[in-house]
């Protein structure tokens, strides 16, 4: 039996210094991972357990992109984020087992339709019109575990058109990488092809058509998008 159309193929990652490539086959993001960043969008950090919304791996994009404005929205933000990427098995992990799991750390812009994730929020209603936008996740080269070292208080910045937006350490995460893959792990069988962004410190804010943007965290290849 053949398809009744073409079946579109997973986005692929570039990994920094080899040939192969990461397929990307599911997007967990954490919301409200940086106390800053909380309070910019008035809400208070939950320090108990990380929360989550996914984003269809079809609508990653790789770094480099070249982007049009998305439709629907008059407020589209940027959100720099710091991104892990699942080499091996992690279910009911703890912590040990979750980082053990880890293959990689790469940049990720979680692009938002904030005018849309504000009306859901006030209306009770799903995030997915705000987030879950065709472009919204980019997504940079990885780079292995072994290459980055331990997280720390590499730094993460964002640029806009060569001028600063966001800058912050990834000491300030709430949760860190192991914790948030332990806890996503007593919900889902994480495996190889799953990646998370761990969330955006503070600066977010919006972007124009022509607008160009630099994420860089210490360590990784960055991420850069171009909006036409
Ligand atoms: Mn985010």
């Amino acid at each position: 039996m053949a398809d009744l159309f073409p079946a579109p193929a997973l986005p692929r990652l570039p990994i920094a210094g080899r040939s192969d490539l990461y397929p990307v086959a599911r997007v967990f993001c954490v919301g409200r991972n940086y106390a800053a960043h909380a309070a910019e969008m008035g809400n208070e950090v939950d320090r108990e357990a990380p929360f989550y919304f996914t984003k269809s791996p079809f609508h990653v994009a790789r770094s480099g992109a070249r982007l049009p404005y998305p439709p629907g929205t008059a407020d589209y933000h940027h959100e720099m984020e710091f991104v892990l990427a699942m080499g091996n098995e992690a279910f009911g992990a703890d912590r040990a087992a979750a980082e053990a799991a880890i293959f990689g750390y790469g940049c990720g812009l979680d692009m938002t339709r904030r005018d849309l994730q504000a009306a859901a929020k006030e209306m009770r209603r799903p995030w997915d019109l705000g987030k879950d936008v065709e472009g919204a996740a980019v997504l940079g080269a990885l780079t292995p575990v072994a290459d980055f070292g331990r997280v720390a208080d590499q730094r993460i910045a964002l640029t806009v058109n060569g001028e600063a937006r966001q800058s912050a350490t990834l000491g300030e995460m709430i949760h860190d990488c192991a914790a948030i893959v332990a806890h996503l792990s007593r919900f889902y069988r994480l495996g190889p092809g799953d990646v998370v962004m761990t969330g955006t410190p503070a600066g977010v804010g919006p972007v124009r058509s022509g607008d160009v943007l630099h994420g860089t965290v210490d360590g990784c290849a960055p991420v850069d998008l171009a909006l036409t």
